[in-house]
């Protein structure tokens, strides 16, 4: 990989502040997913390192617990400062393992480099309560504390921001982690440890162990010392996680997936919805969670819409994201690649008609072209999977009870957007959408500010905010008797 600062590119699993190979010395290669040269390869581990890595945490997790409030602040201002002087290199990193057009990759290293800011302030405010005692001579006392070593598992499509939004508000609480990066983009974590090491943060605090999915997840869920399991991916690897962590009753907090309906009013300004609709649903070419999945216009506008919206689309410059004009990369496997040609030709068997699009990119390898379907049905596929792809499916509709009922009709509920001008119908329907977050005449909505995270099965937890230490914590009571002589 081409970077300036070539210390950036770790190789090693990171674990207790030594950087190690697998037990047994294999490893995984992994590939560009723009043209499928190898960017080199990091150790497959498994269980055994795995458990070393939690054992080390565990001993590093008591020290951290007990460092001055000052010091956690420190090192995660510290590692606020590194992210953005290297904030370049590091986004080269991304869009070499995952694809990502550039400018979204220095986006990326902005918002990843906000949550250590952030956390670094809210270390300082986890405040307890005082209540009133229940009898004259008790005082009832409330505090919080760290809950303990945290394993945590993180995907590919945000390979930096992801990991920085678990370990920033981990690290401020005084607990320790053991991380497991996807398998697609292991290189973004392990240069985020390796600032971690400069920033001072004491070795064992934060564990990159890279390999098996299946072994490290079931030692991470397995092992008696690890308190809680954070996790970002699909719904189905969350459930399993939830229930192997059963087992032991961790806290558990999950940001699964998502099928966002986007929906346009009447009474919208129609230039805004275009280009709110655009960044929702090709950021990332599509993959993203909180991906507009679903846009609904109402059908007085559909035409114009549609129009506007595919003219758009059509205009996307598709190609390698290291180039600084593209807009839409690769998509990120084959998998991937079949599974939005399946969402394609399902609705147009049943009748969607193909506005721009509908093919994989002549620049062949895993491009597709930005595509968008018109006269798309609730009984077609794309309608109730997520395609985690580059294509804009558009729905009809008349009213606005009509469009929030087939909005919630989803077992998914992470993000919702729309579109109005009216004041009243703002409340009504940001009230009445079963969606974690709302994006109103906006289609971007995540920042560290705000707490990002589902209801229904897109998760349990939030992620970023004043509540996002709330994961880390545990609350604890103390009743203080015997105060009077
Ligand atoms: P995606 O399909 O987007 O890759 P996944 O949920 O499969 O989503 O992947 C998200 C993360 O979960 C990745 O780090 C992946 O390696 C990990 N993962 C996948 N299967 C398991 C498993 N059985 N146990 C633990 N982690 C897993």
């Amino acid at each position: 990989m081409d970077i300036k600062n070539k210390s950036l590119l770790k190789n090693l699993s990171y674990v207790d502040g030594e950087w190690i190979n697998a037990n047994d010395g294999s490893v995984t290669e992994i590939l560009n997913p723009a043209n499928s040269e190898s960017l080199g390869s990091v150790p497959n581990c498994g269980s055994s390192e795995t458990v070393a890595a939690i054992e080390a945490a565990t001993k590093a997790q008591t020290k951290w617990s007990k460092a001055d409030v000052k010091e956690r602040a420190l090192v995660l201002r510290n590692l606020h400062r590194l992210m953005l002087e290297n904030q370049d290199d590091l986004a080269k990193i991304i869009t070499f393992e995952g694809g990502k057009p550039i400018s979204e990759s220095v986006g990326e290293i902005a918002y990843a480099a906000s949550f250590f800011e952030w956390f670094s302030e809210e270390a300082k405010r986890v405040y307890g309560d005082v209540i009133p005692g229940h009898q004259y001579d008790r005082r009832t006392l409330v505090i919080k504390q760290p809950i303990g070593v945290v394993g945590c598992i993180t995907p590919w499509n945000f390979p930096s921001a992801m990991l920085a939004r678990k370990i920033a508000p981990a690290i401020a609480v005084g607990c320790s982690i053991v991380s497991k990066p996807a398998p697609e983009t292991p290189f973004s974590a392990l240069a985020m440890a390796y600032l971690s090491e400069l920033a001072g943060l004491p070795k064992g605090v934060l564990n990159i162990v890279t390999g098996d999915a299946e072994q490290i997840g079931a030692a991470l869920t397995g092992h008696k010392d690890i308190r809680k399991i954070t996790f970002t991916g699909s719904t189905s690897v969350g459930k399993l996680l939830l229930k192997q962590s059963a087992e032991s009753v961790k806290k558990v907090s999950l940001e699964l997936g998502g099928h966002a309906p986007f929906i346009i009013f009447d009474d919208a300004d129609l230039d805004a919805a275009v280009d709110g609709a655009l960044i929702a649903k090709y950021r990332n070419s599509g993959q993203t969670c909180v991906c507009a999945n679903r846009i609904y216009v109402q059908s007085s506008i559909y035409d114009d819409f549609c129009e506007r919206f595919t003219q758009k689309t059509s205009g996307l410059l598709v190609g390698n994201g290291l180039e600084e004009k593209t807009q839409q990369g690769p998509l990120i496997s084959n998998n991937a690649m079949k599974k939005v040609s399946l969402h394609i030709k399902d609705a147009k068997d049943k009748g969607a008609k193909i506005a721009t699009g509908g093919n994989p990119h002549a620049l062949g390898g895993l491009f597709f072209e930005p595509t968008v379907l018109t006269g798309v049905t609730d009984d077609m596929l794309i309608a109730k999977e997520e395609t985690f792809g580059p294509v804009a499916p558009i729905f009809s509709f008349e009213s606005e009870q009509e469009v929030i009922r087939r909005a919630n009709d989803t077992s998914y509920g992470l993000a919702a957007y729309f579109y109005t001008s009216d004041l009243g119908k703002s409340w009504r329907v940001s009230e009445q959408l079963e969606f974690g977050m709302v994006g109103l005449n906006t289609g971007i909505i995540s920042t560290e500010m705000a707490p990002f995270g589902g209801i229904k099965e897109s998760g349990l937890g939030r992620e970023g905010s004043k509540y996002g230490v709330d994961d880390y914590l545990e609350m604890k009571y103390i009743s203080l008797a015997g105060i009077e002589e």
